[in-house]
């Protein structure tokens, strides 16, 4: 199971057969049909880049600086004369190039800094290393530049990576980069974590494609805006296939402790295979990632399990379970109820869905869409479109909903934190209200009377209020009293009679690595040690227990500004950095010491306590049961690049091997 040198990736353009195109034969009419469906400022920049042509970034075609707001503007609020104007000139250039024979793009594309600035405008020029890594042009940046081989080729050192979701293929790649045998354990029978458990009918993704996916695997045939569950399992799968990675999992094999070892600098990882068989095998270094959104919350109803009907939670959706002319249920209306409600109400015979607190919703008029065939025309044949598309979703995405979220001691409001967040609370009311105007109840149970951003904000293109308004589809807020045998009873005395109980009630996320049981130096166990407030420093290393690195660690969720992925592989990068010094400096173990651990941990709290969710009383789980928010990143995604770009030794102890 270990990687062997011949698995060595050789590309160093990231996993470049993701994104291969065709040539180009079609006529000139159909390419101009094509760039009519094109996002045109990502079109622009990889022509440009694709040709050296420099007046595809000129100052009136570019896009303006993306305004602060609940929603993006369509090519990002380019002028219809610019838009015209980028057309033409893209039709031109392409072909141009269809008539050179849609050749190879230069492996160093000219006017790439240009584009990258055209598209991210009004951005510091501190920006370009962390887009550059996103485009992964000319290279894949995130590549380890340096192999076991080169320097420690006689140490046998050996990596176990907890977790075969996304975060676990990233780090399994790295580690078969840098050529450092390590091997996945993997409780479930497949890749892909929360993307392989969640079933329910209507899962997709809530952050853009695009956007979505790993920097060194950019697809660019994705079928939606943001695509659905399947979609998003068959990518994580291709990219365990294409990396080789695969080979190295140790499948439906479940991690029940791990344990360290002083005086060999080892750790212990203590396994049970679907068989039950126990196993221990040890390694020099652990990542883990075990994801943090897959441990379901049961709630805490009395007589949950007396229902004789149907019940089990939005994330165990059984297989092929149909609930066609059932009486349905739902407990909760967080994402995973958003996306179950608007997608069963037309086969169910009664739906009631129960609400505690109204979610935020953020208006995404193209939420639903496929990507328009034009556009994936142009994506299957412009050399790095996809790439482009890309950079310029996580741009518009990244950062600018930050300040909408941000708390202004002066600000004196009931609801809202900050003069940003009441203009995002008052757009998204603005949003509600026009799909409510025929039923003002809805619309005043709907109407959340917390700050936005202070829970997730969830992605809206009408489905939800247009599932509610159905005749036979009810939304309950009367507290739930109990549960019994035909159905939910609530706290009015009502029994609500169902078939069917979905818990949409979300997981429990502020218990990281549980249940595995962590035991570090002078066996000091991590759980009691956290007592339930989880801490990390940079989210990833913790006092006591060396060599061990989490991805997906506490403080480290990017809510508003990113997704997950960005946060997974800046601490793969860390951790494999980390690993580098190890091996470079013949050091047996490397221990974060408790001062930069107390003072991360200081600077984090107090940026959590700026933003909405730092502050809003709010259920969510942002927050761990003591009220502190311990799973959010308050700060720029710059930010966290930086401080994950590569591990300082002075921040460690380190032992000599
Ligand atoms: P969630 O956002 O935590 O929502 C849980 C819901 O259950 C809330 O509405 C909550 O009410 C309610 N609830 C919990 N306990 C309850 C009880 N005892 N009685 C009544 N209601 C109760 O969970 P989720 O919807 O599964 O989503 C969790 C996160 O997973 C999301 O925020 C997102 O990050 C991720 N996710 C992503 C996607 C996607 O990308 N497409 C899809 C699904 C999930 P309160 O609001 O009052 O607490």
């Amino acid at each position: 199971m270990n990687v062997a040198a011949s698995d060595l990736p050789a590309d160093t353009n990231g996993m470049r057969k993701f994104d291969q195109v065709a040539p180009i034969v079609v006529s000139d009419e159909e390419i101009a049909a094509a760039v009519q469906d094109a996002d045109l400022p990502a079109l622009l920049a990889a022509l440009a880049t694709l040709t050296g042509d420099d007046r595809l970034l000129a100052d009136d075609l570019q896009p303006p600086p993306p305004k602060m707001g609940a929603s993006i503007k369509p090519q990002g609020g380019m002028s219809a004369e610019a838009q015209d104007k980028a057309r033409r000139l893209a039709v031109e250039a392409l072909i141009s190039y269809r008539d050179k024979g849609s050749p190879e793009p230069d492996p160093r594309p000219p006017l790439l800094e240009r584009a990258m600035r055209f598209l991210a405008r009004g951005t510091g020029p501190e920006y370009l290393p962390l887009l550059k890594h996103e485009l992964a042009l000319p290279r894949d940046l995130g590549a380890p530049d340096w192999r076991k081989t080169d320097i420690a080729p006689a140490r046998d050192f050996k990596v176990a990576v907890i977790g075969a979701g996304l975060s676990g293929v990233a780090a399994a790649y790295r580690l078969a980069q840098a050529g450092v045998a390590y091997k996945v354990f993997e409780k479930n029978a497949d890749v892909g974590g929360v993307w392989w458990e969640n079933v329910y009918p209507g899962c997709r993704l809530d952050t853009p494609n695009f956007a979505y996916s790993y920097s060194f695997a950019q697809k660019q045939d994705w079928p939606e805006q943001f695509s659905r569950q399947i979609e998003i399992q068959k990518y994580v799968s291709r990219v365990a296939d294409e990396t080789s990675v695969r080979a190295h999992i140790a499948f439906e094999t479940e991690v029940l402790s791990l344990s360290y070892d002083e005086a060999s600098a080892r750790w212990s990882v203590e396994t049970r295979d679907v068989a039950g068989l126990v196993r221990t095998e040890t390694f020099n270094a652990i990542i883990t990632a075990t994801g943090q959104l897959n441990r379901p919350a049961y709630p805490d109803i009395n007589g949950l399990q007396t229902f004789k009907g149907d019940l089990f939670h939005s994330a165990r959706w059984p297989a092929g379970f149909d609930v066609r002319g059932k009486r349905v249920a739902v407990i909760g209306t967080g994402a995973s109820a958003y996306q179950i409600v608007p997608s069963i109400v037309g086969s169910v015979s009664e739906l009631q869905v129960f609400q505690r607190n109204p979610p935020w919703m953020l208006p995404t008029p193209n939420y639903h869409d496929e990507i328009k065939p034009g556009m994936a025309w142009l994506l299957h044949h412009v050399p790095y479109y996809g790439r482009w598309f890309r950079f310029w979703q996580f741009w518009i995405a990244a950062e600018g909903r930050l300040p909408l979220v941000e708390v202004e001691p002066d600000w004196d409001h009931p609801i809202s934190v900050g003069r940003a967040n009441e203009g995002l609370r008052l757009e998204c009311i603005e949003h509600l209200k026009t799909q409510l105007v025929d039923r003002p109840d809805l619309l005043e149970k709907l109407t959340p009377s917390y700050p936005p951003g202070a829970k997730r904000m969830l992605r809206d293109n009408g489905v939800w209020a247009a599932a509610l308004k159905q005749p036979h589809a009810r939304l309950i807020t009367d507290k739930i009293e109990k549960i019994e045998e035909r159905g939910i009873v609530t706290e009015d005395g009502q029994l609500h009679e169902v078939d069917v109980i979905v818990l949409a009630t979300g997981f429990q996320a502020s218990d990281y690595l549980t249940p595995i049981k962590v035991t570090g130096c002078d066996g000091k166990d991590l759980h009691e040690w956290w007592a339930g407030d989880c801490r990390a420093y940079l989210g990833i290393t913790m006092p006591g227990f060396p060599n061990l690195f989490m991805t997906g660690g506490p403080t480290t969720g990017v809510v508003v500004n990113g997704s997950a992925i960005f946060s997974a592989e800046c601490a793969v990068e860390y951790a494999l950095s980390a690993i580098h010094e190890l091996l470079r400096g013949s050091y047996a173990s490397m221990d974060v010491r408790q001062a930069p651990f107390d003072e991360f941990n200081r600077r984090v709290d107090a940026g959590n306590l700026t933003k909405a969710w730092g502050v809003a009383k709010v259920s969510s789980w942002y927050r761990n049961r003591f009220g502190r928010a311990s799973q959010t990143w308050p700060f720029s995604l710059l930010e966290y690049w930086r401080i994950t770009e590569r591990a300082n030794l002075a921040d460690y102890d380190l032992v000599k091997v």
